[in-house]
Formats: structure tokens, C-alpha cells, sequence
């Protein structure tokens, strides 16, 4: 198995994905987002200034980001494949990623970029709900994503939480950033040989997960 590098606009449905190959493959799942929100928890100064920034929708300053993301690189064993999810939003951060992971020893890897509509991605930020302890993700406007038991997590059974940047406003700065970055990222990997593209814009996942199972076994057609 290779590691997994996805590239996707905000609530694109990563969570979802990682956790297929989570449980499939035993990936490990590194979010950045996860990684400045846990700083952020510690409530120091640092952290109430990253706060800010989230909640604004503006990208963290890369030495912040590339800090986190060593220090839980540095702890991943060589047999253990990895899904990297949310980095890198921009191509300064992608070319900075391959010298880290090179570094590492971790170059094997491949990239997905997880196309999704944007009106489909507004829903799912404001539907999205995140469980307070295990985080695993949740959304109350489908069906087949709203948990069984309202505002509380299906797998642990602590209370459902909206992410403070989930909201219209924030989401519209956040997929500007994106869209302005992707661009350049998306070639920067395709030159590499390394990208391949999943649309995950359908509700039922089955031929979704069946494809991404394809891809991270490399047999796609
Ligand atoms: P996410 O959970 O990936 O949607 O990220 C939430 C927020 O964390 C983003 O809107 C950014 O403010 C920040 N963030 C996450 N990853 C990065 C990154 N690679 N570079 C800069 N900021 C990031």
C-alpha cells in the first residue's frame, strides 16, 4: 500500500474516505486540521491566536503547520502506510512536504484530489457535526450521515459538536483559498505522475469507496 496525500476543498468528505481506509487497511490518519485544532485546545497564547485564524478562514502560517506535522511524522513507523489530509493548500506547501517526506524516508506515496460541487460542499459544512471525543464526523441534513441518536456519536456516545469555521461565511473564504491554490498543486503532482481523482459528490459512497480501494491498490482502470 502506498501512503495517501488528499487534495480537497473544505467538507469534501475526507473523514469518510480516511475512515474506509482506516478500517480496510489500518491506514493512519493525519489532518492538519485536527493537529491546529488539538494546539488550539491547549489555550496559550499560540493557541488563541491559531483560533482566530481558523475561525476566519485564512490558511496557517506554514511554520506553525510543518512543526505539527514533523513532530507527528516523527512518530509513525515505516510499516505503517498514512493518509495526510489537509496539506498541502498551497504549492509552496507541497514542495516543502516532498523535501520533509523524502527526508523521512516516506516518498512513496500517491495523491487524490476529491472533486465535489460546490453547492453539495456548502451543505455538508453546515450540516457537518464532529463528535467531541472520538471525532468521528456526522451530518444532519443526509440521510444516510445523520447519527442515530440526535447530537450524539453513534460509535462513543459523546456530544455531537459544529467546528467553530463550519459556517457560510468562513466556508466562502476557505473555498476561495482553495480554488486560488489548487490549480497549481493539482500540476505540480500530475507532472509527478502521482495524482488521480475520485468525485465524490454522490451520496451512496459504495462505487465511491470501490474506486478509492482501486486506487490506493493502484489497479485503477
Ligand atoms: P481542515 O480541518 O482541513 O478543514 O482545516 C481547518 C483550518 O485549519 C483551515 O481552514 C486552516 O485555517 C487550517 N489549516 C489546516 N491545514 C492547513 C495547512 N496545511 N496550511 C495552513 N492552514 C491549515
Amino acid at each position: 500500500m502506498k501512503n495517501v496525500i488528499f487534495i480537497a476543498p473544505p467538507a469534501a468528505g475526507k473523514g469518510t474516505l480516511s475512515d474506509f481506509l482506516k478500517e480496510k487497511y489500518q491506514y493512519e490518519h493525519i489532518s492538519t486540521g485536527d493537529l491546529i485544532r488539538d494546539k488550539i485546545k491547549q489555550n496559550d497564547e499560540e493557541g488563541q491566536s491559531l483560533a482566530k485564524t481558523i475561525q476566519a478562514g485564512h490558511l496557517v502560517d506554514d511554520n506553525m503547520v510543518f512543526h505539527l506535522l514533523e513532530e507527528k511524522l516523527s512518530k509513525i513507523k515505516q510499516n505503517k502506510n498514512f493518509i495526510l489530509d489537509g496539506i498541502p493548500r498551497t504549492l509552496q506547501q507541497a514542495m516543502k512536504l516532498d523535501i520533509i517526506l523524502r527526508d523521512l524516508d516516506f516518498s512513496d506515496y500517491i495523491v487524490i484530489d476529491v472533486d465535489v460541487e460546490e453547492n453539495i460542499l456548502k451543505k455538508r459544512v453546515t450540516g457537518r457535526r464532529i463528535c467531541s471525543n472520538c471525532k468521528s464526523a456526522y451530518n444532519i441534513y443526509f440521510e444516510k450521515f445523520k447519527p442515530q441518536q440526535e447530537n450524539l456519536c453513534d460509535k462513543c456516545g459523546h456530544e455531537l459538536e459544529m467546528r467553530s469555521d463550519d459556517n457560510e461565511e468562513t466556508f466562502k473564504v476557505r473555498y476561495e483559498t482553495f480554488k486560488k491554490n489548487n490549480e497549481q498543486i493539482i500540476e505540480y503532482y500530475q507532472n509527478q505522475g502521482k495524482l488521480y481523482v475520485l468525485d465524490n459528490s454522490q451520496e451512496d459512497q459504495t462505487n465511491i469507496l470501490n474506486k478509492l480501494d482501486r486506487i490506493v491498490g493502484a489497479k485503477v482502470d
